[in-house]
């Protein structure tokens, strides 16, 4: 049985995006709360009930997460300009060497508005 796991996180983190024009809102320096979305699929263990621990997706994120939280992103190497797009393609490539069943990478910036990013080939 092929199974999906979602996983929510939060950080905290400043940003402007360099490339708009001086008249952009988001040129201007400003701040998120930021939600991230790490999607996994796979086969369900039929033994365990489960596809992995979400304790393990978690401590995978935890470095990636800790680069981002209360950061001023631009200043992070990659992410120069740091579009929600580019921030989830940037977590994406981190991730997904460690995580093979990484699926998608959600970032959200308001309540309202979100990437989705599912990985450089398609599946
Ligand atoms: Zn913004």
């Amino acid at each position: 049985m092929k199974v999906e796991l979602r996983k929510t996180f939060q950080f905290e983190a400043a940003h402007l995006l360099p490339l708009l024009p001086p008249t952009h809102k988001c040129r201007r320096l400003h701040g998120h709360s930021f939600r991230v979305d790490l999607v996994v699929e796979g086969e369900c263990d039929p033994q365990m009930g489960w596809l992995m621990d979400y304790a393990e997706l978690k401590e995978v994120f935890k470095p990636v997460w800790s680069q981002l939280d209360h950061h001023y992103l631009n200043e992070i190497p990659g992410l120069e300009n740091p579009t929600s797009e580019n921030i989830s393609i940037w977590i994406w490539r981190q991730l997904k060497p460690r995580l093979p069943l990484l699926k998608e990478v959600r970032v959200a910036e308001t309540c309202t508005a979100e990437c989705v990013f599912r990985g450089e080939t398609p599946a």
